[in-house]
């Protein structure tokens, strides 16, 4: 069977972008052979509050963070002036590259197992397929449609995303990088951190441009 070109797209709100979001998508592309990964920062995410940081602070961070390795950014939903919904994202990235690219939309379990809230969600795969990167331990939905969407188009062969442009829901465990956005956050309102958390470009923004800094704590 013939092999298709494959793009993936991991959004997030990046806020800031860290190590877990970097060394996941690093391993993911390794793993997974895939020709193209891109972070694509969400310009207003329609299901959590906004974000600490502007949109052009999380876009050069994710830049920063990307540089010199062979991941992208696409900012197509920061140039948006109105809430971003993936499957819209979806339909563009469809028109751009055509019937026949695999297309794959990343996200966690966390993202996945809320999938059921987001807009017209039952169209995503017919757009792109799902990846679902967890962690060790982590555990899927096992009950609802969520659930039953995964029992539906689940596969267990990645091989899968390169001969399919659209429609299965691949899980994949990848190494554990336990930090998160909301931890750097309340981490650097104290002025404190770990520098293994962060790229060093992107630590170095933050300090410059003196971005999650909480005036109000001594
Ligand atoms: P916050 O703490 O503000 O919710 P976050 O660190 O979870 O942020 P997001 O930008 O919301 O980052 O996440 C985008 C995607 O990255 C989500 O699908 C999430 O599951 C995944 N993700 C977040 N942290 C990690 C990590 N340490 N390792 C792998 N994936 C992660």
């Amino acid at each position: 069977m013939a092999e298709l070109k494959t793009v993936a797209i991991f959004g997030g709100t990046f806020d800031p972008v860290h190590n877990g979001h970097v060394q996941s998508a690093l391993e993911l592309k390794q793993i997974l052979q895939l020709d193209e990964l891109r972070l694509l920062p969400c310009h207003i995410p329609p299901h959590r509050q906004s974000p600490g940081a502007s949109s052009e602070h999380r876009l050069n961070m994710v830049q920063l963070a990307l540089a010199g390795s062979d991941l992208t950014v696409d900012d197509r939903e920061l140039r948006r002036q109105r809430p971003s919904y993936s499957v819209e994202t979806l339909e563009l990235l469809r028109q751009e590259l055509g019937e026949y690219v695999s297309l794959s939309w990343v996200m966690g379990v966390d993202a996945f197992a809320q999938l059921d809230s987001w807009h017209h969600w039952q169209d995503l795969l017919t757009l792109a397929h799902i990846i679902v990167m967890a962690r060790p331990g982590e555990v899927l939905p096992t009950l609802g449609p969520i659930a039953q969407l995964k029992a539906q188009y689940q596969t267990e062969q990645a091989d899968t995303l390169r001969q399919q442009a659209a429609g299965a829901i691949y899980c994949i465990e990848l190494t554990q990088y336990p930090v998160s956005a909301t931890e750097i956050r309340s981490g650097l309102a104290q002025r404190q951190w770990r520098d293994s958390d962060l790229p060093a470009g992107v630590l170095h923004y933050i300090q410059q441009h003196q971005l999650y800094a909480d005036n109000e704590k001594p």
